[in-house]
């Protein structure tokens, strides 16, 4: 027998990145702070909503107006310290000896829930680019770029 697809709530940063950051509003029945104990857990009803559209699309769960945009059979993606859906190939930083190193991510281990790692190919002047890194992923955030800080001017007095 064919097993059933198991569904989940999609996480925040899921949520961000597919209805921006008004999400709450933009997804279809809405997703309100009260129901942010739902976000990555596993869906557990035998009633799964019908695409949106279609009559009676929505499903009543444990009180609350579900809609399928809410779920996903997607594995849990692993999310970065800063709230970042990890990807291969996303620029990354860290902190490792108190030294900040940038890399690219190289691998995510999905398979196994234990293993909370990233591999980081390291690009960064410390490391000569030619290190690789086993880093939890909870200490890496994205690399955003620094704004440059205007150099206060000397103030003589
Ligand atoms: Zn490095």
């Amino acid at each position: 027998m064919k097993s059933k697809k198991q569904y989940r709530f999609k996480t925040e940063a899921e949520f961000k990145a597919e209805f921006g950051e008004d999400w709450r509003w933009k997804i279809p029945y809405s997703f309100v702070e009260d129901m942010d104990h739902f976000l990555g857990t596993p869906y557990r009803n035998e009633m799964i909503p019908s695409p949106n559209g279609s009559w009676n699309a929505s499903v009543r769960y444990e009180g609350w107006t579900i809609g399928l945009d809410m779920l996903t059979t997607r594995r849990l993606p692993k999310i970065l310290a800063d709230g970042t859906i990890a990807k291969v190939g996303m620029k990354v930083l860290w902190l490792q000896s108190i030294f900040q190193h940038t890399g690219i991510i190289n691998r995510i281990y999905l398979e196994d829930k234990d293993v909370n790692n990233i591999l980081i190919a390291c690009t960064c002047g410390l490391c000569n680019g030619i290190n690789t890194w086993n880093v939890n992923i909870c200490d890496v955030k994205k690399y955003v770029k620094p704004i440059p800080v205007p150099s206060e001017e000397c103030t003589t007095q």
